[in-house]
């Protein structure tokens, strides 16, 4: 199939390098005849976003900072100017402090805890309510989530809590904006080895043993996440909102490992 996208413009949030999973999101949108923009945090990331933006044709690229209310709405005021609306967005964006992202749960400190769920969940809703006022003809969102969310996983700690708000933000924008012909979904991928994935302690090990335990019996690549993403951000998924759509080779549905892989 191709030229899926054609004619669609969007906006890729939280590409970091070209192991980010925005970034192999954009790759396949590009692929299908979307026209781009993204934006990065900082101009250290920037200086990394540039050149990939210009190996998809990508003209936008703005700096925006999630915690800053000021900085998404400067960042949509560029897409209304420049483009005059908008057909979808790639929501890729989480952080906590990687102090936090071992040991208990209960040590959260309050400030990582509202630090974690602005940037990791209110940032989704506060860029959605942008986005949706420049989706005059509809439109698709997607956010990107971790089965952290509704299982405990070691040391992911509050970002499994920021998880479960994020994912219970894309069912209420879902049910806000579909009357309008705007969906909103989540993707929840299985690990990958990117900048904020080796952020958790012991990334490794969560890394192996879902590759061990996963139905397909590895791990899942960016080009899925970012075939999955293509899925829900093109017209092919046109009666699908609200849902969260899992890419982790199936380790979901597995309640206890194999004996095999025990002994390992
Ligand atoms: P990444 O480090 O490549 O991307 C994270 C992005 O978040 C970076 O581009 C970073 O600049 C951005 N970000 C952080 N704070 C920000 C702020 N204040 N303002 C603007 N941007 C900010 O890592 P990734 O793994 O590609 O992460 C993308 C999304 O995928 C995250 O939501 C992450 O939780 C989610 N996810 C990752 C995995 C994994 O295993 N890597 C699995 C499931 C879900």
């Amino acid at each position: 199939m191709e030229g899926l996208m054609k004619g669609k413009r969007g906006l890729v949030m939280g590409v970091a390098n070209d192991h980010s999973i925005a970034w192999g999101i954009a790759k396949k949108l590009a692929e299908q005849g979307a026209e781009l923009a993204f934006s990065y945090q900082g101009e250290a990331f920037g200086r990394r976003v540039k050149p990939l933006a210009d190996q998809v044709g990508a003209e936008l690229v703005v700096s925006c900072d999630v915690e800053d209310s000021a900085s998404v709405a400067a960042t949509f005021k560029t897409l209304e100017d420049a483009w005059g609306g908008l057909d979808f967005i790639v929501h890729a964006i989480g952080f906590s402090d990687k102090n936090e992202l071992k040991g208990l749960y209960a040590d959260t400190s309050r400030e990582n805890f509202i630090r974690t769920m602005v940037i990791s969940c209110y940032s989704f809703t506060e860029v959605a309510r942008h986005a949706a006022a420049l989706m005059k003809d509809g439109g698709s969102m997607v956010t990107l989530t971790y089965a952290g969310s509704v299982r405990v996983m070691p040391n992911y700690n509050v970002m499994g809590v920021a998880k479960a708000g994020l994912e219970a933000s894309v069912r209420y924008l879902a049910n806000d904006y579909g009357p309008r012909g705007i969906r909103v979904n989540g993707i929840s991928a299985g690990p990958v080895r990117t900048l904020a994935g080796a952020g958790i302690s012991d990334a490794r090990h969560m890394f192996g043993y879902q590759q061990r335990n996963s139905p397909l019996r590895r791990n899942i690549t960016l080009d899925e996440v970012g075939n999955s993403a293509l899925y829900l951000l093109s017209d092919l998924s046109s009666g699908v909102t609200g849902e969260i759509h899992y890419v982790d080779s199936g380790y979901h549905i597995v309640s206890m490992p194999t004996l095999e892989a025990l002994k390992e």
